[in-house]
């Protein structure tokens, strides 16, 4: 069975079988999109509501 979740970083919804889920050392679950979002989160660090592609920005913003 295969919850319904979105994006830890976009907050795009994941459609089920596709995505990436990441677990982190402290055993946080992250769950990504892509691996574009992935790259941002981890190894870029960036703050998703700086990034226009990313939905959270909008809910930010309105
Ligand atoms: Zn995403």
């Amino acid at each position: 069975m295969f919850r319904a979740v979105s994006c830890t970083f976009c907050g795009k919804n994941i459609v089920p079988g596709t995505g990436l889920m990441y677990v982190k050392n402290d055993g946080t679950i992250l769950y990504f999109c892509s691996s574009k979002c992935k790259k941002n989160m981890i190894k870029l660090r960036r703050d998703p509501a700086k990034l226009k592609w990313c939905k959270k920005t909008r809910k930010v913003y309105k």
